[in-house]
């Protein structure tokens, strides 16, 4: 069988969001045919939907499997629903923890579940500088470079979360 590398974006602001994308990050390396890679530093990132909610914090994983993007899609959905993930109408409002599919190896997916590379990748810092601090070299394909998305982003506030959990300055 053959192994695709894929990046996975995490994202938790509920009930403990430091450990949430921590032990989720343990749960990727437990999905079937699947093993984490290389884990991203954690950051905090303001919220990008409704501002009435908690700061978030995000990381990005490296990840090495076997399964389709629709397999890895059912199964990160699993963990979302085990960490108690609520799906509200509001859109971007608060959740204890996103799995997105960033990109799965080369693939360009555009189904009804699915849009690979990421559509949003382009424009979130809290997507992008973990990318960057994993593979500097990173290609998004259909839309560049990492580092030129990187430079055309406006001015962002992300900050990199030290080992005692605190943002550092
Ligand atoms: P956003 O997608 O803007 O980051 P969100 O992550 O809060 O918002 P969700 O409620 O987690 O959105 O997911 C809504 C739907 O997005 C999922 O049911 C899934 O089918 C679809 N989806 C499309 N492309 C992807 C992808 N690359 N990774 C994860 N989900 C995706
Ligand atoms: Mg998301
Ligand atoms: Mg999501």
């Amino acid at each position: 069988m053959s192994s695709k590398n894929a990046y996975i974006g995490l994202g938790s602001n509920l009930s403990d969001p430091k450990a949430q994308v921590t032990q989720a990050l343990r749960e990727l390396d437990l999905i079937a045919d699947t093993k984490l890679i290389k884990a991203s530093s954690l950051y905090t990132s303001k919220p990008m939907g409704p501002s009435d909610q908690p700061d978030y914090i995000n990381a990005v994983a490296k990840i090495s499997t076997q399964l389709s993007a629709e397999q890895l899609l059912d199964e990160l959905q699993n963990i979302e629903h085990i960490h108690q993930r609520q799906r509200k109408s509001q859109r971007w409002g608060p959740r204890t923890l996103d799995l997105d599919i960033i990109l799965f190896g080369d693939e360009q997916i555009d189904s009804t579940r699915l849009q690979i590379p990421h559509y949003g990748v382009a424009e979130r810092e809290f997507v992008l500088i973990p990318l960057q601090e994993l593979q500097a070299d990173l290609i998004i394909p259909g839309k560049g470079s990492v580092t030129e998305l990187i430079e055309k982003l406006p001015p962002y506030r992300l900050d990199k979360l030290n080992n005692n959990g605190k943002p550092q300055s």
